[in-house]
């Protein structure tokens, strides 16, 4: 790992071939050498030089810290540099580390490139001892007024106490429960409640136990040389970027383990002074909603752990005003300051010491979803930003964030919380958003019950093809099986629709349509439970819900201050009566719509924003039109995947198994005659709702037996038939084609492209249909763009036999139309064999599409319906990936075989079309990717469509930016 991170990188003196510099004054560093200072490190640098009030100090870079973890030891120089940024330290302070009568003492804090609160160590009150803190005591006592010894002395010792009691834990690994033990023991002893109840005299008793502890607990006594402290403490900073905390935090967050952390030493101050001192953080603004204000908590007379811990109630900030009015002054203007340099919303530790302000840590705050859009909005109307600096400030799992319908857990909590919804379950967060509904346990009460209109949850132990039609009606799906890329979890988020999976804990029992939760509780058919799809916990009864008022914008069903479509990439013209693709909401709200808030309109902006700036086109996966109608709305420029296998199900079942079934060609053609009409009156509702946008139809693709019943289920009804001595007909012949059409590995198997070599008449029934549907929508007036796409490929020979049958059926039809109809012939790439012989595929395709399901099962052979459930968990604890390659595309095996496709296929067919329609194509990292490897759209699930136009405009405003710096890079060659 850290050979990936050689010690040379990031550091200016490398390039001057001079001995590396490890440790920099914070007057020589800035805030964009957070690599090698770390956040903390850079932003105290970038404060030192702005002349702000920051205690002076210095920083040891993150390459030393990756040279000790590689080394196991310091790097030899590290003591010489360290020896002399803290002579300049002590100079400029006037007293020396730990010096007796007038200590200088100094924090040693943790600080890495990415903010890991409370992940790593800090060591603070470095430099005393059993001399310095009597010195302490003195210099804290100088100047005050009489009486001032007893509280000087206690200050002293307390933070005497502190040092042994953080340096016991942190540096020597002694538990620290049993420091808070003794002091529990102090309080009891004194009847005390409270620590400040502790005066110096218990401190200092206390000190003495705590050495006794150390003693006992490390085998060695509290060090009381100022210098060992301090290099132990360091040393202990550098060992904690390891820890079990630490890593564990790195792989939620998604951090390399390999940065290291630098280490900060600053001199201290103090807080804990007396009544004119204390500590406090700060934000710029509300990192909730965004808004500019005083926002923040002071507590007097205390140092920053205090605050953190909660130990003692803060005030608001504004309260420091009429406590120190002059501190509070000098505050307000240096977050002024801070925000207009960093051109962002800070966040600020500060500590007063005897009435002087000193900032002890800035950075740019944390903030939630909607704070962030509207603080990016907010920064552009102030000047501070433009609106590509305002793109780049949010992103889309944001966006999505703001699109979930969610529990309202401030209705939860006024009507009893849990205690009155319980809890029943906590499975894995499948599909985000709320819903609640009638427990159903099967599709057809499913659907019987929507039709009804009675909203319900459809709850299986894991879900299949055949439940497509419960999950089309339910507001959400809960299973106890499966993981994150089961059937329920995959198709759940396809549609937008909430899912939580894997609910173990739940036993359900189908037949008897009922769940048990743990407890005994019995969840009846009908009975109401609500799931959250954003943290996979279950709740029995009904949990308020709130609607999200960006869905409602997208929707068309708020107004804006002013609405200006403007055309994105791919666009065609709009025909009459229909708007093109547009930027934010594709629809005209009506005036008695509710106007839009500061949010919606943040949102409209940014939006507006990325679909200016944005290369790749988006467009939908959607199966009907009304799906097709909503990702338009939501600004899809098309479908990019019409699934035709979904337009078979529920009645047409019945069609379908008699084209299983036929007996010779006339059956067979009947069977997919009756089917034609059907098709034909689905593809011109698609070509309707996406009037002047292509539509991608791709012919069937799932093994037939998926249209056919279960096989145990079928052989039960058969022997029971049999032993009634009443035998089916018809069960007997779907038993033998079940059999027949058996596969152990359907998904390698009769599936795809292969369908349409086997089954005669299926594909050409398919494509007639897609052509007469566009001649109809021609002769209504409309400009219907259809493209037939043909799955699994894996070889240009199969491609061209089917190509050849569908120009034939083609030719008849425009014959027959009298219409001169384009329609597109392509193939999707989801196998290793495809990608690899892109080149010579492409000399039959119009354009690709990338299955990226498909082929991040079959590049890495890993079932996508089984792998999360047996050995996902197991692969992401031990760091094999960060995130499922089902999630997020992995850019060196499948990536890179779509690349080669990219290429090879350009380079046969320079205007060959390239999209993605796998699931990747809605998530954030795999646009950008997408974006990289110069595909023309991305298509997604109709919910996704937001989320992917504004990671496509990011993705297009990174690459700029990339190139600007390499140009100023080749510049300053040039130049110099
Ligand atoms: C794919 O494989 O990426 C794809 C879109 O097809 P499906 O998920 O329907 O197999
Ligand atoms: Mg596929």
């Amino acid at each position: 790992m850290l050979d990936s991170h050689p010690i040379t990188s990031g550091n200016p003196k490398d390039q001057t071939n001079t001995p590396l510099k490890f440790v920099y004054d914070f007057s020589e560093g800035n805030k964009d050498l957070k690599d090698l200072l770390g956040g903390k490190g850079a932003n105290l640098a970038e404060m030192t030089n702005l002349g702000l009030p920051v205690p002076p100090g210095f920083t040891i870079t993150t390459e030393a810290c990756r040279a000790y973890l590689a080394d196991g030891a310091e790097p030899p120089s590290l003591r010489d540099e360290v020896s002399a940024h803290l002579a300049t330290l002590e100079a400029t302070m006037g007293r020396r580390l730990g010096q007796e009568d007038d200590p200088l003492l100094v924090s040693v804090r943790s600080g890495a490139k990415f903010s890991m609160p409370g992940m790593m160590d800090t060591v603070l009150n470095i430099g005393l001892g059993d001399r310095s803190v009597r010195g302490l005591a003195r210099r804290a006592a100088a100047g005050q007024p009489a009486g001032g010894e007893a509280a000087a002395e206690r200050f002293a010792w307390d933070s005497y106490r502190r040092l042994i009691q953080m340096f016991g834990r942190t540096v020597l690994g002694v538990d620290g429960e049993l420091f808070e033990d003794a002091i529990d023991d102090a309080k009891l002893a004194k009847g005390a409640a409270d620590d400040l109840d502790l005066d110096a005299e218990d401190l200092r008793a206390l000190v003495e136990v705590f050495k006794e502890i150390v003693r006992r607990e490390a085998g060695r006594e509290f060090p009381q040389d100022p210098r060992e402290q301090m290099d132990l403490a360091i040393r202990a900073v550098f060992d904690s970027w390891n820890g079990d905390r630490a890593r564990l935090y790195r792989r939620q967050e998604r951090i390399p383990g390999d940065l290291g952390t630098a280490v900060n030493v600053c001199s201290m101050v103090f807080g804990n002074l007396g009544p004119d001192s204390g500590t406090g953080v700060a934000f710029t603004r509300d990192p909730a909603s965004g808004h500019q204000g005083v926002y923040g908590d002071y507590l007097a007379n205390a140092q920053g752990e205090d605050v953190v811990a909660g130990i003692r109630n803060t005030v608001p900030l504004a309260e420091l005003e009429h406590i120190d009015p002059a501190s509070y002054d000098q505050l307000l203007s240096i977050m002024e300051t801070l925000e207009n340099h960093y051109r962002d919303l800070c966040d600020i530790e500060f500590t007063i010491e005897r009435g002087k302000l000193w900032m002890l840590q800035t950075r740019v705050g944390k903030r939630t979803a909607g704070a962030a859009f509207r603080i990016a909005t907010q920064l552009v109307d102030q000047g501070l930003i433009d609106m590509d600096e305002a793109l780049t400030r949010v992103n889309g799992a944001q966006l999505a964030q703001l699109m979930f319908p969610r529990f309202d857990l401030a209705a939860l909590a006024e009507h009893g919380g849990e205690a009155k919804h319980p809890r029943i379950a906590w499975g894995i967060a499948a599909s985000p958003g709320a819903a609640v509904g009638k427990a159903v346990f099967d599709s057809y009460t499913a659907v019987k019950w929507s039709r009804s209109g009675e909203k319900v949850i459809l709850i299986r132990r894991e879900t299949n093809p055949d439940d497509l039609d419960g999950m089309i009606a339910a507001e959400g799906i809960l299973t106890s099986r499966g993981g994150k890329t089961s059937h329920a979890a995959v198709v759940a988020r396809g549609m937008g629709k909430t899912c939580v999976c894997g609910a173990e804990e739940l036993e359900v029992d189908t037949k008897r349509r009922r769940f048990t939760a743990p407890g005994g509780i019995v969840v009846e058919e009908g009975d109401l439970v609500s799931i959250d799809g954003s943290t996979g916990k279950v709740y029995l009864g009904r949990v308020p819900v709130v609607a999200s008022p960006v869905v409602e914008y997208f929707e068309g069903r708020i107004r804006l201050p002013e609405q200006t479509p403007v055309a994105g990439p791919e666009a065609g013209p709009a025909t009459a009566g229909v708007t093109g693709p547009t930027t934010g909401s594709a629809v005209d709200p009506g005036a008695d719509q509710p106007v839009a808030d500061e949010l919606v309109t943040a949102v409209h902006r940014i939006m507006n924003h990325a679909d200016a700036v944005r290369r790749l086109a988006v467009r939908a996966n959607a199966d009907t039109a009304e799906d097709a109608a909503r990702a338009r709305r939501f600004g899809a420029q098309g479908i990019g995947l019409c699934r035709t296998e979904h337009m078979f199900l529920g009645e047409r079942r019945e069609l379908v198994e008699q084209l299983i079934l036929a007996d010779g060609d006339e059956e067979r053609a009947a069977a997919l005659e009756a089917l034609r009409p059907l098709q034909r009156e689905d593809f011109r509702g698609l070509f309707r709702a996406m009037d002047g946008l292509p539509v991608t139809i791709r012919l069937l693709d799932p093994p037939l037996h998926e249209f056919l019943p279960d096989i145990t289920d079928l052989s039960v009804r058969v022997a029971l038939a049999e032993a009634r001595r009443e035998p089916q007909e018809n069960d007997l012949r779907l038993l033998q084609a079940v059999h027949r059409l058996h596969e152990q590995n359907p998904m390698l198997g009769l599936r795809g492209v292969r369908l349409g070599l086997v089954v005669p008449g299926l594909f050409a029934m398919q494509v007639r249909a897609v052509a007469e549907a566009a001649a109809e929508h021609v002769r209504e007036g409309g400009r219907p763009r259809a493209e037939v796409m043909i799955p699994l490929v894996g070889t240009v020979q199969e491609l061209e036999i089917v190509r050849e049958e569908a120009e034939a059926v083609l030719a008849e039809v425009r014959a027959a139309t009298g219409e001169e109809l384009e329609v597109a012939l392509g193939t999707m790439i989801e196998l290793p064999r495809a990608a690899l012989t892109a080149g010579q595929i492409a000399e039959a395709a119009d354009f690709f599409s990338f299955g990226t399901n498909d082929l991040t099962q079959t590049v890495w052979g890993f079932s996508r319906d089984d792998v999360e459930a047996s050995f996902f968990t197991a692969y992401l604890e031990k760091g094999i990936f960060g995130v499922s390659p089902f999630e997020t595309i992995d850019r060196d095996g499948v990536g890179a075989l779509v690349r080669r496709a990219a290429r090879d296929g350009r380079a046969t067919r320079p205007d060959l079309k390239l999209g993605v329609c796998g699931e990747h194509g809605g998530d954030p990292d795999s646009v950008h990717f997408f974006h990289e490897a110069g595909l023309d759209y991305v298509s997604c699930s109709p919910f996704r469509v937001p989320v992917a136009r504004l990671e496509a405009g990011r993705a297009a405003l990174a690459e700029r930016r990339a190139a600007a710096a390499v140009g100023l890079a080749a510049e300053r060659v040039t130049t110099a």
